[in-house]
């Protein structure tokens, strides 16, 4: 029975995808498998039988009546326009939920039209990784791609030394990226980029079907998920190291945990992606990056917004423009929320930018502080021996109080606080026994992250010196 969807291919024109099958693997074995998922998005069903389930999710064999596809698109990568598209996943096909329609691709399946010299695979290492993360921000209540399952291979797969291979099952309201918008525009042909628009539209945003003007429509929708996203990875310490304009989805979920990783102590400027070395990509520096991604996205769209080209820029203008200060309202509300300030005035700002001064001084961890502010621990009562810091403290305490109880106060800090987030040397302490064999530790980590904001928990550890060398990397 045919269980999968294929709208992308059935009403895009030719040009934005190729026909591709995935690249048979030897010696799979399946090494997770989210079964919550599956059932959530009604395909347990069909993957109950363990077998079929491994053919099809490490490409071995098809699913009955799918048409598998890679997706066309282009990017700016730091700054610089290329072209690029599916190098090594497929899209097996959509599958329709409660909530839309869901892709289904498969990652690190092989060589495709698009990838360029690249071997279209994938490290069991790194697909595991991103599934750990993926799910852990997922459990943060931060909109993003999933994780289904991956497949271990034995590969080769040479990344400086040999690894064995994986392939993720990766799950998205859609991979339709800005660069799909850019590749449309300026690589694609003629009605190409009004196709995308239109199925765009309907997919993530059909509310704006009727809008006078979808594109613009379409940007203003975007810019507010970036906006939502951005404030919500800077809620939890997320750096996702390698946002170009095609690791930015439409649907304004987190795609592509290539180089991410989680700050420990708070710095602004704090970069781990071993290629980022001018810090674009930087921890604070993430919203001017997403308001520079929706520039792009403007800009490919600008011929749908008008005929007359300075009119429709100047339109792409004025909706671009609200992007600083939505994003700073934004902001500042989260921030407030993080302190548990109920009620919050115009001068609680400064308080959150005095109080994250004294945070970057004295490099203290910034998942622990707030936990630790809330429980009042030793991490606080150490900083209080401080002048500076206990100045604050005083204010904040004033501050959190305005016209509430403390119970409403620590109730809003547990609810925005994290207690436990994919630490760096924790991530690569469970990858390094999963890779040696040991699958254990990944799933107690694993569990742990799938309730972050217990208050069970206890503070994680943070080694003084791990990320002084940590590096993360793209295409691994
Ligand atoms: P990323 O840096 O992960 O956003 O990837 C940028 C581009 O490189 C995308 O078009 C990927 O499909 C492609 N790519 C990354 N790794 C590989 C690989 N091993 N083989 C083929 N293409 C790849
Ligand atoms: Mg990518
Ligand atoms: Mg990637």
């Amino acid at each position: 029975m045919a269980w999968l969807k294929h709208t992308y291919a059935t009403q895009l024109p030719p040009n934005l995808y190729a026909e591709q099958a995935p690249v048979p693997v030897s010696n799979p074995q399946m090494a997770l498998f989210n079964e919550a998922l599956a059932r959530e998005l009604g395909i347990a069903e069909h993957l109950k039988d363990e077998q079929k389930a491994l053919a099809y999710l490490s490409g071995n064999e098809k699913v009955p009546g799918s048409q598998p596809i890679a997706q066309a698109y282009a990017g700016h990568q730091f700054g610089h326009f290329t072209r690029l598209g599916d190098g090594r996943a497929i899209l097996l096909g959509e599958v329709e939920t409660k909530r839309g329609l869901c892709d289904l691709q498969l990652k690190g399946s092989g060589q495709t039209p698009y990838s360029r010299r690249g071997d279209g695979r994938a490290t069991f290492y790194s697909m595991l990784r991103e599934y750990l993360i993926s799910e852990a921000i997922y459990a943060l209540h931060i909109p993003t791609t999933r994780s289904l399952a991956v497949v271990k291979t034995a590969g080769p797969v040479y990344r400086e030394q040999r690894h064995e291979g994986g392939i993720l099952t990766r799950v998205a309201a859609s991979h339709i990226r800005v660069g799909t918008f850019e590749y449309a525009r300026f690589l694609g042909q003629p009605g190409d980029l009004e196709a995308l628009l239109k199925y765009t539209i309907q997919r993530h945003y059909p509310a704006l079907k009727d809008h006078p003007n979808p594109a613009l429509a379409l940007l203003e929708a975007v810019r507010q998920k970036q906006k939502d996203l951005i404030v919500n990875w800077l809620r939890v310490g997320f750096i996702h190291g390698v946002m170009n304009t095609d690791n930015m989805a439409i649907s304004g979920e987190t795609i592509d945990y290539g180089p991410c990783a989680f700050m420990n102590a708070f710095h602004p400027r704090t970069v781990f992606s071993s290629i980022d070395t001018d810090g674009r990509y930087a921890f604070a520096n993430q919203p001017n990056i997403a308001y520079w991604n929706l520039g792009v996205l403007a800009n490919a769209l600008l011929p749908l917004i008008d005929e007359e080209e300075a009119i429709a820029s100047a339109k792409a203008e004025e909706v671009l423009d609200r992007f600083p200060e939505d994003f700073t309202g934004a902001y500042f509300e989260m921030m407030g929320n993080k302190l548990g300030i109920v009620n919050q005035v115009e001068e609680d700002r400064d308080l959150v930018n005095s109080g994250l001064k004294l945070l970057a001084k004295w490099r203290v961890d910034y998942t622990n502080f707030f936990t630790e502010l809330r429980r009042g621990g030793d991490l606080i009562n150490k900083l209080r021996e401080e002048e500076a810091f206990e100045n604050w403290y005083s204010r904040w305490e004033k501050a959190r109080l305005r016209g509430t109880s403390l119970t409403e106060s620590n109730a809003l800090m547990a609810q925005t606080n994290p207690v436990a987030i994919p630490r760096n040397h924790l991530v690569e302490e469970v990858l390094q026994s999963a890779v040696a064999g040991d699958m254990q530790p990944f799933h107690s980590f694993l569990q742990e992250l799938s309730s972050p904001y217990d208050d069970g928990l206890s503070l994680q550890t943070v080694p003084a010196d791990f990320d002084a060398s940590y590096q993360t990397f793209c295409g691994t």
